[in-house]
């Protein structure tokens, strides 16, 4: 295997901070061998510079030592959020080094199978306080393999606010040995609240250039150069995005239907129907990603209920067990909705870049298209519409996507999409 941060493209910044970090984490662990006193404090001397928490008291953490409690990685979709925050976790489980990808610290950690690294993934549209409860409970347990208790939370803007205030009790108070990686796209108030936010250190991803996720496709998943360089352009520096265009006939399948549809919006009719075509596309392809884990969860809480029992209690079991199945629908439902409204995003993505190629065209801008494949039919747009409505069109996609971001009903928000795209 190699070496833990090969999968993190194009950041390098990002991979040296961290590597310091780790190096940091494995110093604090030596002199805690040697006095007994392992406390994150002791990764550096004290800094001249004031922190930025005012904190002093022992266990908290001075921002200009190399190492810290908490730490929150962002950046756009795609660039690697979840992808950094596994590797800087397996580089601080390391026994040899700042993650060498050889040994069983960096084995199990990437594997997902190291006991003292949990990785919350939200599956629904937000993570309960019941769940980060739980989480906090155990993170302040000691590491079982003498190093550090690890917990990654995958898109911690979907944090409920009273999931955020257990996880702030957490990191305002933090055991020892534990430390928190949290992932979310920006660190804005909506993705997560200031009082978190001022307890981390931030490590901002960028968007890799389209060159590095190429390179990436062909030496790491054996892509032909020509296909790795289409993908990587056509997903717009989202590193799985680009990998599953290469690989997957049916994910090109839906991007090209969903680039058909400047075409065919000809009326007021197609406009309607191009949102119908849209909204059930993402329905399609959302149920098929979710309906086998649906169908396999029931099977098994229903084994594990003893479905069909009877005797003495099992009136009362099968009470409980009802509850239990109605958790589990709900949960599912929620997951559902989130994987469909993510559908619908990758193709708003992709209709985005077309008119975005259409008005650099309009602009005559010299970059290259985003979709190489539909670069002739973007030029033919930039004629018809000039940089003034391939603009408005652009906005009319951005729009949408906003409006299904804040909430609002996708049907409508893709019908006024399809509006505005065909009358500009
Ligand atoms: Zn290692």
């Amino acid at each position: 295997m190699p070496d833990v941060f090969a999968d993190l493209v194009g950041q390098d910044e990002a991979v040296a901070e961290l590597r310091r970090a780790a190096g940091a984490a494995a110093a604090v662990l030596r002199a805690g061998a040697a006095d007994r006193t392992p406390a994150l404090i002791a990764a550096g001397p004290a800094s001249e510079a004031a922190p930025e928490t005012g904190d002093t008291e022992p266990g908290a953490l001075d921002p200009s030592t190399g190492m810290t409690h908490a730490w929150i990685f962002t950046g756009p979709p795609g660039s690697g959020r979840s992808v950094a925050a596994r590797a800087f976790a397996a580089a601080l489980q390391c026994t040899y080094g700042t993650g060498c990808g050889e040994c069983p610290g960096c084995h199990t950690t990437m594997g997902g199978t190291n006991a003292d690294v949990r990785m919350v993934v939200p599956e629904g549209l937000s993570i309960g306080v019941g769940e980060m409860r739980a989480l906090v409970l155990r993170a302040a347990s000691t590491p079982s393999g003498g190093r550090w208790q690890v917990v990654v939370i995958e898109d911690a803007d979907r944090l409920t606010e009273a999931a955020g205030n257990a996880l702030l009790k957490a990191i305002e108070e933090p055991p020892p040995r534990t430390v928190f990686l949290l992932c979310a796209p920006s660190t804005h108030p909506d993705d997560i609240s200031v009082t978190i936010r001022s307890r981390c250190r931030v490590v901002p991803l960028r968007q890799p250039p389209a060159a590095a996720v190429a390179e990436v496709l062909v030496r790491r998943d054996g892509i032909a150069p020509d296909v790795a360089q289409w993908a990587a352009a056509a997903a717009q520096g989202h590193v799985g995005r680009a990998r599953r265009l290469a690989r997957d006939p049916e994910a090109r399948k839906r991007r090209e239907a969903v680039l058909a549809v400047p075409r065919r919006l000809t009326g007021v009719g197609a406009a309607f129907d191009a949102a119908s075509a849209l909204i059930e596309a993402a329905e399609a392809e959302a149920e098929a990603s979710v309906s086998e884990a649906d169908a396999t969860e029931r099977a098994a809480l229903e084994t594990a209920l003893g479905a069909g029992g009877t005797g003495r209690g099992a009136a009362g079991a099968m009470r409980g067990a009802a509850g239990q199945l109605k958790e589990l629908e709900k949960r599912q439902k929620s997951r559902a909705t989130r994987a469909q409204r993510d559908a619908l995003d990758r193709a708003l993505v992709d209709l985005a870049g077309f008119y975005r190629d259409a008005l650099t065209m309009a602009l005559r801008a010299p970059v290259d298209p985003v979709h190489t494949d539909t670069a002739a039919l973007a030029g033919a747009g930039a004629q018809k519409w000039d940089a003034e409505g391939s603009l408005r069109r652009l906005e009319a996609v951005l729009a949408c996507r906003a409006a299904i971001e804040a909430n609002v009903k996708p049907r409508i928000a893709v019908e006024a999409m399809m509006l505005a795209l065909w009358k500009g």
